[in-house]
């Protein structure tokens, strides 16, 4: 009540604006505006692969600072979330790390993907960083790091991704159709 004593209301119809260039919301604008801003965050963030789409990179940024609107996030924020459990498990609570890491449907995925690339798959990441400080501090080169880097965090965006459409479109994914989109797209980029 208190924020809507503030609110004047004007004649003529509703529509988004967006901040940065206050112009109308499209997503061309958010677009460009990622791209201009790109190369300070590539010289900002250690992990960003150019092979990588820079919306994914810009999304495991976020992730590894705790950034994207899991349920814990939002709640933070002030945002009425029914119930904080993981939207996956329905057991723990969903924080970034839970889902994208400790959440067991995650892990199911992460264990397909280190088969797949042929690395131990009873290795367990804490966190996004985690995963990728592991490839940084493995032996081999770096053109083999970057491909794995690059797994990674197709890995991270499409449970993401799944866990969308989960909560958005009610659309259960099977952990064989999500590996072979990480699969898919790790090809194409
Ligand atoms: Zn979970």
């Amino acid at each position: 009540m208190r924020i809507l004593l503030n609110v004047q209301f004007l004649e003529g119809r509703d529509s988004w604006t967006w901040k940065p260039d206050g112009c109308k919301f499209t997503v061309a604008a958010v677009r460009d505006f990622i791209q201009s801003n790109s190369d300070d965050i590539e010289n900002g963030w250690k992990f960003w692969n150019k092979w990588v789409p820079p919306k994914v990179n810009l999304f495991t940024w976020r992730a590894d600072m705790g950034r994207i609107p899991v349920k814990d996030q939002l709640a933070k924020r002030g945002v009425m979330v029914d119930c904080l459990n993981c939207c996956r498990c329905g057991e723990g609570i969903e924080s970034v790390d839970h889902l994208l890491c400790g959440c067991w449907m995650s892990k199911a995925i992460w264990c397909e993907v280190l088969a797949w690339v042929k690395l131990p798959v009873n290795v367990e990441f804490e966190t996004p960083i985690n995963a990728l400080e592991f490839v940084e501090g493995m032996k081999g080169s770096s053109l083999w790091k970057q491909v794995i880097n690059l797994i990674f965090q197709a890995t991270m965006w499409h449970i993401w991704k799944t866990r969308n459409d989960k909560v958005f479109s009610s659309r259960q994914v099977s952990d064989n159709l999500v590996l072979d989109e990480i699969k898919s797209d790790a090809f194409l980029w």
